[in-house]
């Protein structure tokens, strides 16, 4: 055995980790120590010789699956590699890889991404002739998703009175009719969605008991973690799992269930009871993430839930410092002050960058955060916001890289059949369209027979095209997906349609494919991976969640910024909660009801419990909004937490400043009043002299100082031959490192 685990739990947690055979259910407050039960059953279930291939176990991230793999394989080594552990979507679509033949699916279905939907979605709305103002693809998906995660399908969606009555009275009587459209044009693509991923599957283990069984015996021991934010699509589906064996324990706390905007329903909780009367329930009561201030202060918060299982979190930790409220006149001031409290904190208490996180309701809100830290030199990373593979040069390779695994795959053939443009225009794609829908085949079908269905001139570019994708799935039948990716990116005319883009954009787009292939060949190089294909690498990729992309740009310290949601289960040093103001947190949105404002103060309550010693809220008293600067009010969320636990100090500034009478126990602190940081501060942004001429760079040597038109002022700290084209990696004054091409970057020796 590799680490002795027991001593590392306490009682109760021992007891739930011992437990093994049979129904179990840990409902336990945050930093409790709930993912780390889960991560020692599977340890102590593998060391009882449970076979690993028999275990499965449901996490929020991607991530968590991976950290908890990496914890379990401390305890009993390599065989941890063949647990099944991963999200419900990723799980899920493996599963269906191999049996959507049975619901008939292409075994190599594509997996539609929001944007994919959202598209199809306005292009039926369009071709329905149906007002796209009433009808907004986003509005018309979820209630889509909403339906797919309750298991309504297309036929009981049209046929229930009461969802007629409802789509009605909000004057969108058509929803049913684009949910079939939809539903039918997915199907035709051969393409699933998210939410088909966990729909289909309940699809399939009801139409198939055989296959159901099958999984049945696969999955001895079925876990769930976070099991308050599932819906009922995936409650199903762990009930059906596990209807043979009984043996399933779910883990979670329902004062962090933040998802019911997406389905998740606290029901499960309660069904969960009622399905296994012979359940075995254990309480963690005892938190062992926090300061006691930072739990006290989580629990005067949730109090104000009514809708609330009741229990006591309590912490043996130290005290720590109180909570720490930061006021602010703008949203650049409270950016600044985030920015300048991280510094002060790091440089005296030693600290990482690592150690910090900011949190904040909605992804607009990083712009401010963003720019303060960058003056400050403070490295950070994005979690979530726009990922890399929403790029347009990526999601472009990445369309043909689906279409070659499956050619109906109609939204990536829209994006790229005139990409690199080859002649062929929107008319002839709208024929093509009617043609399909008229003879009811594929599009893809009507590209690929394109000389019977157009006249020759027009037909000659199409059929080439089909003709290169059908080449390239011969090449994905052979090769690797790092060598079919290249071949495609090369042969598709992409590669050089990027590289005679000299601009600095041109630039990027040309190094992020090449980011991607390089990304594809660490996929197929990684010894654990059985399936190389381009098809296993497309899902791989299809399935990283929000939360998954912490780890993409990680790259030496960094202070971590994302929205409450994707925080959940994670944990922080410091952690500050930006912009707790009235109409952003609570949220405008989100607050027609007492459910409502209930799930924004849980979302709060996830926010303050992934602090481990200091917690730290600001708020501004305007902001920008959609282009208008808006006078704010500061959130009730605040004075919801007993001040006790709230710093009181008063602002040190200027005699007579006015403090804020309802919220003494603040600490007001004024930006202007702390020094600036001793780091280089750069207000301006860098201009390029005029008369700016790049100068030859062949001779360019380590420790060089350059000037670059758009980044300023840097030094060479290395440069790398790669296949004849030399690399640089300049360390900038303004904007920190970058890596350029020297054949195409605009550099002057200074
Ligand atoms: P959340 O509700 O946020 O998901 P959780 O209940 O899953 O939290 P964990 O993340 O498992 O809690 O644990 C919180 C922190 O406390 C972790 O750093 C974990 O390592 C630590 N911890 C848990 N139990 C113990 C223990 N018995 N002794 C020491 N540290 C512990
Ligand atoms: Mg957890």
């Amino acid at each position: 055995m590799g680490l002795d685990y027991l001593s590392l739990l306490n009682p109760s947690q021992a007891a739930a980790v011992m437990q093994i055979d049979g129904p179990c259910m840990i409902i336990a407050g945050a930093g409790s120590g709930k993912t780390r039960v889960l991560t020692y059953r599977i340890a102590n279930l593998l060391e009882k010789n449970v076979d690993p291939f028999n275990i499965l176990a449901l996490t929020f991230t991607n991530k968590a699956a991976k950290e908890m793999r990496a914890r379990i394989e401390k305890v009993v080594g390599p065989e941890a590699k063949n647990l099944w552990m991963g999200t419900f979507h990723s799980i899920f679509a493996r599963i269906l890889r191999s049996e959507a033949d049975k619901i008939g699916y292409p075994r190599s279905f594509t997996i539609y991404d929001t944007q994919d939907s959202k598209t199809l979605i306005g292009q039926i709305v369009k071709e329905l002739e149906l007002d796209d103002k009433l009808y907004k693809p986003n509005l018309v998906l979820g209630r889509i998703s909403a339906a797919k995660n309750k298991l309504i399908s297309v036929q009981q969606y049209l046929n229930d009175p009461v969802i007629k009555q409802d789509d009605e009275a909000a004057l969108r009587p058509k929803i049913g009719v684009l949910y079939q459209q939809y539903a039918s044009r997915c199907f035709k693509a051969g393409a699933m969605d998210f939410d088909d991923l966990l729909y289909q599957t309940n699809v399939l283990f009801k139409d198939h008991p055989d296959v159901l069984n099958k999984y049945q015996n696969i999955f001895k021991y079925v876990m769930v973690d976070e099991y308050q934010d599932t819906n009922y699509s995936q409650y199903l589906i762990a009930r059906k799992l596990a209807a043979k064996e009984r043996n399933i324990c779910v883990v979670g706390d329902d004062a962090q269930s933040i998802y019911a905007f997406r389905g998740a329903d606290i029901q499960n909780i309660l069904n969960f009871e009622k399905d296994y009367p012979e359940l075995q329930v254990f309480k963690l009561e005892q938190n062992y993430r926090s300061t006691k201030n930072i739990v006290w202060a989580a629990n005067s918060v949730i109090k104000n839930n009514q809708a609330q299982l009741r229990k006591d979190v309590f912490s043996d930790n130290e005290d720590g410092p109180l909570i720490e409220v930061l006021k602010a006149a703008s949203d650049n001031e409270e950016g600044k002050l985030v920015a300048q409290s991280i510094y002060e904190d790091k440089m005296n208490h030693h600290l990482s960058y690592d150690d910090f996180a900011i949190l904040y309701r909605t992804n607009a809100q990083s712009r401010a955060m963003e720019e303060s830290l960058r003056k400050l030199n403070i490295k950070y990373k994005i979690v979530g916001g726009l990922s890399f593979y929403q790029r347009k040069e990526i999601k472009d390779l990445v369309a043909y890289l689906r279409l070659t695994v499956n050619p109906n795959d109609e939204q990536a053939l829209r994006r790229v059949i005139n990409y690199p443009k080859r002649g062929i225009g929107d008319t002839t794609l709208a024929k093509l369209i009617n043609s399909a829908e008229e003879s009811n085949h594929t599009i893809w079908e009507v590209v690929s027979n394109a000389d019977k269905f157009l006249p020759t001139r027009t037909a000659n570019p199409i059929v080439d095209f089909a003709e290169k994708i059908k080449a390239y799935t011969a090449v994905a039948a052979k090769e690797d997906a790092f060598e079919a990716a290249k071949f495609i990116a090369k042969n598709s005319g992409m590669i050089e349609e990027l590289y005679a883009d000299k601009s600095i954009e041109g630039l990027s787009r040309y190094e992020n494919i090449q980011e991607l292939l390089n990304g594809v060949k660490a996929y197929t190089e990684d010894p654990e991976r059985e399936d190389k294909s381009l098809g296993a690498f497309l899902q791989d990729i299809a399935l990283v969640t929000d939360a998954d992309t912490k780890d993409a740009q990680s790259e030496g310290e960094q202070v971590t910024l994302m929205t409450i949601h994707s925080a959940k289960g994670l944990e922080f040093r410091n952690v500050y909660i930006v912009g707790m103001e009235e109409n952003l947190f609570p949220s405008q949105m989100m607050i027609t009801s007492r459910a409502d404002l209930e799930e924004e103060r849980r979302l709060f309550y996830v926010a303050i419990t992934r602090a481990e010693k200091k917690l730290t809220l600001s708020y501004a008293t305007s902001r920008y909004q959609w282009g208008n600067l808006r006078s704010c009010e500061k959130s009730r969320f605040l004075d919801e937490i007993d001040p006790q636990y709230v710093d009181f100090k008063f602002s040190s500034g200027p005699a007579g400043s006015p403090m804020d009478s309802a919220f003494g126990h603040v600490l007001e602190r004024r930006s202007n009043l702390i020094p600036a940081a001793p780091r280089k501060t750069v207000a301006t942004k860098y201009v390029a002299p005029s008369d700016f001429q790049p100068s030859d760079t062949s001779n360019l040597q380590n420790g060089q100082r350059v000037e670059h038109p758009k980044f300023g002022f840097g030094q060479v700290t290395k440069l790398e031959n790669q296949n004849g084209s030399v690399k640089a990696i300049i360390q900038f004054e303004e904007v920190g490192e970058k890596t350029l091409l020297l054949s195409f970057a605009k550099l002057r020796i200074v």
